[in-house]
């Protein structure tokens, strides 16, 4: 056995005492859903969020309500609550307010699937990176070595569990790009909820697609990442930041 293997058959020992402890109604079964289009989805395709800063307006929080309901978080009504996206305010030289939505980049090269000794953290075909809840054994190493502070751990029992989103005490979790909607053809809830306040300040679409509107749009305008100098190839990027 290599010590590789021998660790990891540790650590899943360990999950398995340690009793990762899941949100009422979640089967194994649900879990294994859940990673099973890794292995289906298209590899051509990535997928990716451009964010104009133009038309984010500061003390809008469409997006992140969106995000709590369609998820199930709480709003952030705990102290320890998760919350998967979050308006940041940066003021510039003239004392300009920007709104900055920011959430999990997924990253091409994710440093917090790099870490991750059980492979809980991982990145499907199409870019999304996520946590497999049922081999995350709430280490925490991921929460560290994301540069963006996108990962959040859950110390509470969760309640108000969605069917579509399994969380689980004991697990880290973070923005899953909406998969359970991209996954039946939908975008994700954010993007949906800036739309309908008439924002339209997030675009969804596939950043391989050159024809894809969010291509061209990274094609015609200054495009930037949070970040860049990490060369971490993030799939959400900024317009006008
Ligand atoms: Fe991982 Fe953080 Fe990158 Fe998301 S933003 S893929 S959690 S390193
Ligand atoms: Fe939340 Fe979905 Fe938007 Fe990610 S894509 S921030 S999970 S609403």
């Amino acid at each position: 056995m290599s010590v590789d293997h021998g660790r990891r058959k540790f650590l899943w020992e360990s999950a398995a005492l340690a009793g990762v402890v899941l949100a009422p109604g979640i089967t194994l079964y649900d879990l294994a859903q859940g990673r099973a289009p890794e292995a289906a989805a298209p590899g051509t395709v990535r997928w990716g969020l451009l964010v104009d800063m133009n038309r984010c307006a500061a003390g809008c929080d469409a997006c992140v309500t969106a995000c709590d309901n369609e998820n199930g978080l709480s709003g952030g009504k705990a102290v320890t609550d998760a919350q998967w996206i979050r308006k940041i305010d940066l003021k510039d030289r003239r004392g300009q307010v920007r709104s900055l939505p920011m959430m999990c980049q997924h990253c091409a090269e994710p440093p917090c699937v790099d870490v991750c000794p059980t492979g809980a953290s991982f990145k499907r075909a199409d870019g999304i990176v996520l946590v497999d809840k049922h081999t995350c054994i709430g280490c925490r190493y991921c929460v560290l070595a994301c540069p963006y502070g996108a990962r959040s751990f859950v110390h509470e029992p969760v309640a108000n569990q969605k069917p579509d989103v399994p969380r689980g005490k004991g697990c880290v979790e973070s923005c899953t790009l909406c998969v359970h909607r991209i996954d039946r053809d939908r975008i994700p809830a954010c993007v949906e909820a800036c739309a309908a306040e008439g924002h339209q300040a997030l675009l969804f679409g596939d950043l391989n697609d050159p024809r894809s509107e969010i291509s061209q749009r990274i094609a015609a305008v200054a495009v930037t990442q949070v970040r860049a100098d990490l060369n971490l190839d993030t799939a959400v990027r900024y317009q006008g930041l």
